[in-house]
């Protein structure tokens, strides 16, 4: 990576804890790599319980100064954040970019995306109203009011290493909470640039804490955020698997949860769609971030009248992708982030070729680098795949056929996820009709980009609890509190 001045204050080696910068109590450390060039970037203390458990009082220490503040001077220090991080965009893109892998204009619109809930939530923070209700006895007032549920420990994953933290920990400073963030093991370089700017604009120390640990370290950090008293909410976003994890170890403690787990996308093309529109969304729904989206479109029904031509066209356009590092100049599809997911790529290739699905284009990793696996697109998919059931996290855009709306609608939910789904129509009634029987949470119809501040985000069935960003975002990170006020005569 081009160390600038400005690459160099912002790519830190040691965690945060109590607004100080710390190695592990036993000096122990891992590596953080490049998945472009495989090259060691700089390596992150690897922590464990006793870190964590720091980490957590120093968060209950801060949280009622923190709470105490008027809503208006932690709104300026969020505000302040939010400058800093647009300020930075160009580093921290970069640094994210070479961690991660995805291009560099996607780096760079994650970054600003992310910065955005950072603003929306130092607005919302003056916003956070409560409730009277009429009275039911004639001498007594009754009052709603919100309050911050307290210190929240977040975990959060590697394919949107910036935005996914600004979004869980701009809400919960906002109104008041205090911030234990443990990042993913692969990408917990933008989380501590994230901090280092956090500490710029003026945090007090304890207000936001980041603890790093490798794969290993992090079932013991999750096993001591999810135990201890103290922590009153866990925020995930991750594989559905680790979420029911953290909500099974929770229980014990009976604290509040916001999970936003896998999904497994239908993106459907009705024959009534715009064809050219719906390749243009299945590009990006699908191939952004290499196919590392949990939105991203994993299964894609097309009408039996439009299925060849709408076939021939995507290819048309994913022969045209470039893919190489995500510095380099045009590039549209960078390196999948590790081994494990260039293994889950090609099992369901494989396995979708065995049971008689055709490869149109791509199919295989290239000689550039063993984390490069070529776009690819399948037709002739079944039931019977993998790709089915499982989301594929990488570059393959699978083909379903279907004939008529009833058959979409049920293909479509035939799923334990609920996060998003896609379909493009140019009947209006149909539009309405569909949208009503799809049961996700976020409906994109004739869009492919879902993600926005002001809108929530969010699954239902096994894609997860609560939601992330716009007013509904904020509740999550709050408690009702009733006062009923007697003796007003
Ligand atoms: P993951 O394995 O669940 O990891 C997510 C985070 O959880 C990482 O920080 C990971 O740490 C940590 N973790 C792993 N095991 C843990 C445990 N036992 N206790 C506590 N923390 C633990 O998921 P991933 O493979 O990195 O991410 C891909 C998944 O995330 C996909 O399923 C995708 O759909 C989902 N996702 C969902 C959303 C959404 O908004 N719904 C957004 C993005 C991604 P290590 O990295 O150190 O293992």
């Amino acid at each position: 990576m081009k160390m600038t001045q400005a690459t160099q204050a912002l790519l830190k080696d040691k965690a945060y804890i109590n607004g100080q910068w710390h190695d592990a109590n036993d000096k122990a450390v891992f590596a953080v790599y490049n998945p472009a060039t495989g090259e060691k970037i700089t390596q992150v203390p690897n922590m464990g319980a006793d870190e964590t458990a720091k980490a957590i009082a120093a968060a209950a220490q801060a949280f009622p100064a923190w709470r105490a503040l008027l809503a208006k001077e932690r709104s300026k220090i969020l505000k302040k954040w939010h400058q800093l991080i647009v300020d930075n965009v160009e580093t921290l893109a970069l640094l994210l970019t070479t961690e991660q892998g995805k291009p560099l204009a996607e780096a760079r619109a994650e970054i600003l995306g992310g910065s955005n809930s950072v603003e929306w939530f130092a607005e919302e923070a003056k916003r956070i109203y409560g409730d009277t209700i009429p009275t039911h006895k004639a001498d007594a007032r009754i009052i709603v009011t919100r309050e911050p549920i307290g210190v929240v420990g977040a975990v959060t994953p590697w394919n949107f290493p910036s935005a996914m933290i600004t979004r869980k920990i701009s809400p919960a400073l906002a109104v008041g909470c205090t911030i234990v963030l443990k990042p993913a093991e692969d990408t917990p370089l933008s989380a501590l640039a994230l901090a280092a700017l956090a500490e710029q604009a003026g945090f007090p120390p304890g207000v936001i804490n980041i603890v790093t640990g490798d794969r290993k370290a992090a079932a013991t950090i999750g096993k001591t955020l999810t135990s201890d008293p103290a922590v009153r909410k866990i925020s995930f976003t991750g594989s559905t698997e680790v979420g029911k994890t953290l909500m099974r170890q929770s229980a014990d403690t009976v604290k509040k949860i916001s999970l936003e787990l896998g999904g497994n996308a239908p993106f459907i093309v009705f024959e009534s769609a715009d064809l050219d529109k719906a390749v243009d969304g299945a590009i990006i729904s699908k191939f952004r971030n290499a196919g590392q989206t949990c939105i991203c479109a994993n299964r894609i029904f097309v009408q039996d009248s439009v299925y060849d031509d709408f076939a021939s066209r995507l290819v048309e356009r994913v022969k045209k992708m470039k893919i190489g590092a995500g510095i380099e100049d045009g590039v549209v599809i960078g390196p999948l982030i590790n081994e494990r997911g260039v293994e889950k790529v090609r099992r369901h290739v494989e396995d979708a070729v065995k049971k008689g699905a055709k490869i149109l284009f791509g199919g295989k990793t290239l000689e550039r680098g063993p984390l490069f696996f070529e776009p690819t697109v399948l037709r002739d998919m079944t039931d019977a795949m993998a790709i089915k059931e499982e989301e594929t996290f990488g570059p393959v855009a699978g083909l379903f056929r279907f004939r008529t709306e009833e058959e979409a609608v049920r293909m479509a939910n035939d799923t334990q996820y609920g996060l998003a789904a896609y379909f493009y129509t140019r009947d209006l009634a149909q539009a309405f009709r569909v949208s009503e029987r799809l049961e996700y949470g976020m409906v994109g119809i004739n869009e492919a980009l879902l993600a926005t501040e002001v809108a929530p985000f969010g699954g239902v069935k096994e894609s997860g609890i609560g939601r992330e960003n716009s007013k509904y975002g904020i509740e999550d990170y709050t408690e009702l509190k009733y006062s009923l006020v007697g003796g007003i005569q």
